[in-house]
């Protein structure tokens, strides 16, 4: 299964993984039977593999083409009417979407019997579920294709492979992974990439949220130079932002529709599971639905660069890396330079730290999921680490913080090391004189 990873805002990354190498073949699990066996298996597997790449061929190529008659020549007769109306529906959506690739593939990985529920009732001489892989690429957003994970149950009748439901395994812990263009038609607005030839950062969302999609629009062609001018040109400088309508969208958007977005989320950025040592893929900004009811411009403005600059700094960024500095570098960066003080920017932390004191330790991952007054406090004390590097040092030692602790989860012995090196001091002296830069700033002002 291939699983998007979320970055931070509040979201758990869940563990991905990423798809078997093609080397992979699902007869050796039978390796103990007899070589006649393994060899009449792995004939009638590369036939039956044969017959659904195919499919998925006929398939992304009637979908692009919104070729109707095409789509349903493609579904099993015995399909919900349903699935047949979905699929002519996103085919209409992706009309409105420019593609420089839009294919399906089959990911190598252990078989999943077709459940008998799904199985009963359906005459077919093969029904088999492969794991798909969906991908495709923006033009001029994406430089290599994004994936989607795609649970479709396929029919064999005769020679012919047919679509019997995208949806049937959802039960069975494995989904479609949905798009924008799968929640009815869409709205693209494209931004031009500073200084690009062709290059563009990709809006996508609903007709019902087109004045949301206007003002990102708007604030990209500033909010993606105040994220270079921090993390440096070496990034895409461009984005691709989803709009989400609903709470339904925001979920299948960002988790694939199992549920687990926290709806309280503003925004959310995923990214396809990374593979070392290459650039990232499949990343999108998510807004969700509350965005388009709750967003001032300048708010807007700070959701849409701390989310840019999870983008930029992805390919410096692992799993399991501390929240405190992901979030807190995005923060610092999204209020960079705009005029807010520490009273606008962490009131959550002014008024603790009025009440009971200077923080004592950084905080941890759980908090920044906690939601309410915990998040808050949270997110705030985060970028108050951030801020505090930054004026106390520079902002070329924050980012080297950055590129240092980023790559994965925060080794005590590594993190004393950095502080020693950029800072001259250990972990308990950079909590204290932080701590007291906090309980100064907060002291300001009535
Ligand atoms: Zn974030």
């Amino acid at each position: 299964m291939i699983a998007v990873t979320v970055t931070g805002c509040g979201a758990t990354a869940p563990t991905s993984t990423a798809p078997n190498s093609a080397a992979s073949n699902s007869a050796a699990s039978n390796s103990t039977t007899a070589e006649q066996t393994t060899t009449e298996v792995s004939a009638f597997e590369r036939d039956r593999r044969a017959g659904v790449e195919d499919l998925l061929d006929r398939w992304a190529t009637a979908l692009r083409a919104a070729d109707h008659d095409g789509i349903r020549d493609l579904i099993d007769p015995a399909a919900s009417p349903q699935f047949v109306d979905e699929q002519l529906a996103r085919a209409d959506a992706l009309t409105a979407v420019d593609f420089d690739s839009f294919s399906y593939a089959i990911v190598d990985s252990p078989e999943i019997p077709v459940p008998p529920p799904i199985a009963a009732g359906v005459s077919a001489t093969d029904l088999w579920a492969p794991d798909i892989r969906l991908d495709y690429a923006i033009a001029g957003s994406d430089a290599a294709p994004a994936a989607l994970p795609v649970a479709p149950v396929v029919t064999r009748h005769g020679d012919r492979w047919y679509l019997l439901s995208d949806s049937a395994l959802d039960d069975y812990g494995r989904r479609t992974h949905p798009a924008p263009w799968d929640f009815g038609p869409v709205v693209v607005e494209r931004v031009p990439a500073p200084g690009s030839d062709g290059e563009v950062s990709t809006i996508i969302g609903h007709a019902d949220r087109q004045a949301e999609i206007d003002a990102l629009a708007a604030q990209l062609t500033t909010a993606v130079p105040a994220v270079t001018d921090m993390w440096g040109t070496d990034w895409a400088q461009r984005a691709v932002v989803f709009v989400a309508s609903t709470p339904e969208e925001f979920d299948g958007l960002v988790s694939g529709g199992d549920g687990s977005t926290d709806a309280s989320l503003a925004a959310a950025t995923i990214t396809d599971p990374i593979t070392p040592g290459t650039a990232p893929t499949g990343q999108r900004i998510v807004f969700g639905p509350r965005a388009a009811d709750e967003f001032t411009d300048r708010s807007r403005a700070t959701v849409l660069r701390h989310e840019l600059t999870h983008v930029a700094a992805r390919s410096a960024t692992g799993e399991g890396a501390p929240l405190w500095l992901l979030e807190g570098f995005a923060d610092y960066t999204a209020y960079r330079g705009r005029g807010f003080d520490f009273a606008e920017i962490a009131p959550t932390l002014r008024g603790v730290v009025r009440e009971h004191g200077a923080p004592t330790v950084l905080p941890n991952d759980a908090a920044f999921g906690a939601g309410g007054t915990a998040a808050a406090l949270a997110y705030e004390s985060a970028w108050s680490v951030a801020d505090y590097v930054a004026q106390r040092y520079s902002e070329a030692s924050l980012l080297d913080l950055y590129r240092s602790l980023a790559r994965g989860p925060l080794d005590p012995a590594v993190f004393d090391a950095t502080l020693e090196r950029l800072f001259g001091t250990t972990a308990r002296g950079f909590v204290a004189d932080w701590g007291a830069r906090v309980a100064a700033e907060a002291a300001i002002g009535n």
